[in-house]
């Protein structure tokens, strides 16, 4: 496997020409979803995300599931080439990382906070809620998935203090039968919420948009568009019609932010820059 043998550039923080990291542990989540384990830590914050590279096959970007300091965490879904190649990864392999990018989550110390996540948004979520209970927040916590054996990081969640875990599935075979996005306009109708953060499919980040306009909260949604190269270069993740980059003047963007984006909750365009309807 390549190893780079010339000192890594460093730049604003964050490492710009990937290095290669050994893989040492590795959760099977769910059938499709597995979470790494690198051994590095970027300093990354709650809603950055680094680029993974495989050698000879691709890169992509993931979001930072936890970095203590240490190591740090990732979680994805096989879901294409690049991602089933990466499954296929064991301890002891070594995979190239880069960053971390984007802009981060801010919260305010000792607020009540609502996040809520579907597919691996619980996640990044998850690293968000690990951090902001440190500032004594307290947490309404809504992990929404297709059945109960695609929900991710409930034991992690419920093992965290002042935290109160929501659960939504499609079928009702777990928690709330239904959207994610129905358990948190009731927890925005009973509850105080200073925040609230998403990350998940755009159609479930514009319905939390939706609450939190109807419900006058701030919100910060993490956002996806195809990307490249991850600092603000290559215009590859650029949103109609404001040009704000997502890997930079993202992915974490506000609903203020949001509001003016046209193409929010309507298209992404493909890597050929082709634009696809949700
Ligand atoms: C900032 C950012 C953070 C990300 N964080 C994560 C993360 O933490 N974990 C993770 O698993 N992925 C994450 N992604 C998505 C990831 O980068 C890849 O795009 C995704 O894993 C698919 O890669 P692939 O090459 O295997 O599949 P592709 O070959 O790109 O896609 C295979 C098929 O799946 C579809 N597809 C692609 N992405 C998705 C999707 N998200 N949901 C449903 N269908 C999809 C494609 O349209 C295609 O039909 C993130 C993306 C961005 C921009």
């Amino acid at each position: 496997m390549f190893e780079r043998k010339v000192p890594v550039p460093i730049m604003l923080n964050r490492i710009d020409v990937p290095i290669m990291v050994k893989i040492i542990d590795v959760i099977q989540e769910t059938d499709n979803v597995k979470t790494f384990t690198l051994d590095i830590s970027l300093n990354a914050k709650p809603g950055q995300f680094v680029n993974i590279w495989l050698p000879g096959i691709d890169e992509k970007p993931f979001s930072v599931a936890e970095d203590n300091g240490k190591t740090l965490k990732i979680t994805f879904f096989a879901i294409g080439e690049f991602t089933k190649k990466l499954f296929a990864c064991n301890v002891g392999d070594k995979i190239g990382i880069r960053g971390p990018y984007g802009r981060a989550y801010s919260w305010k110390p000792n607020s009540t906070l609502a996040l809520i996540a579907g597919g691996y948004g619980a996640a990044p979520m998850y690293f968000l809620a690990q951090k902001a209970v440190e500032t004594n927040c307290i947490i309404y916590f809504i992990v929404g998935a297709k059945s109960k054996n695609h929900l991710l990081y409930l034991n992690t969640i419920s093992s965290l203090p002042k935290t109160f875990l929501h659960i939504a599935t499609d079928d009702g075979s777990m928690g709330h039968k239904g959207y994610n996005t129905e358990v948190l306009e009731k927890i925005l109708q009973k509850h105080h919420i200073h925040q609230v953060f998403g990350c998940g499919p755009e159609m479930m980040l514009y319905s939390v948009f939706n609450l939190c306009k109807k419900y006058k909260t701030e919100g910060q949604l993490s956002m996806e568009r195809y990307m490249k190269c991850g600092f603000g270069v290559c215009g590859q993740c650029v949103m109609d019609n404001t040009g704000e980059r997502v890997c930079m003047e993202g992915a974490v963007m506000t609903t203020q932010q949001l509001s003016c984006i046209e193409e929010f909750g309507k298209y992404h365009r493909d890597k050929e820059g082709l634009k696809k309807p949700f």
